[in-house]
């Protein structure tokens, strides 16, 4: 990716008349400084180009965000039960090829819910709500090792082993959130 192109004649940012540059906005191929460009997933952007940008992709409604927030919660809750059932009756590494799959889906389940509407907000709603949808379950399946811990008995290794749904739920979780933030939130730059 060439973002910065070297130009025989000297250029100025349209902003700041005083700096000399070699970028340009991708947009509207005004020159830019370094203060002035903004990155973006398609290359450098003036301000302008950037704000306009987020006007037209800045389509969710007030009630997409409580849509988003609870869809992705309750999924996220049943794919953190889920993971404990997988985890303690099948095979804990299971849920390493399984947690993608669950993103995935909340993802494209949440996305049908708000149809075509869009706001940056609206991706981080789904990732807070994945975590707080799963944290209850995190929380409850930490308590047998917490009781075991705290009564004093069992040994160090007990105390671990009591503990590995809680690992589980937070391989569940780092696996599977960024996975639904990326397919959620990449349909933004896709025609
Ligand atoms: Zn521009
Ligand atoms: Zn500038």
């Amino acid at each position: 990716m060439t973002d910065t192109e070297i130009t025989p004649t000297a250029t100025y940012c349209y902003v700041h008349p005083g700096r000399e540059t070699s970028l340009r906005c991708k947009r509207c191929e005004k020159p830019i400084c370094a203060s002035c460009a903004q990155r973006t997933p398609t290359g450098y952007m003036c301000k302008d180009c950037v704000n306009q940008h987020q006007k037209i992709f800045d389509t969710a409604v007030w009630y997409d965000y409580l849509t988003v927030f609870f869809t992705s919660a309750i999924l996220s809750g049943l794919a953190a039960v889920a993971t404990i059932i997988i985890t303690s009756i099948i095979w804990g590494f299971f849920i390493i090829g399984l947690a993608p799959l669950a993103g995935t889906m909340i993802a494209n389940v949440t996305r049908r819910f708000v149809k075509n509407h869009r706001s940056p907000m609206l991706n981080t709603t789904l990732v807070v709500g994945m975590i707080l949808g799963a944290l209850p379950v995190l929380l409850l399946s930490g308590l047998p090792g917490l009781l075991t811990l705290l009564g004093g008995g069992g040994n160090v290794m007990g105390s671990v082993v009591s503990f590995s749904p809680v690992l589980w739920q937070i391989v569940y979780l780092v696996i599977a959130t960024p996975m639904a933030y990326s397919q959620f939130s990449g349909l933004v730059f896709r025609r």
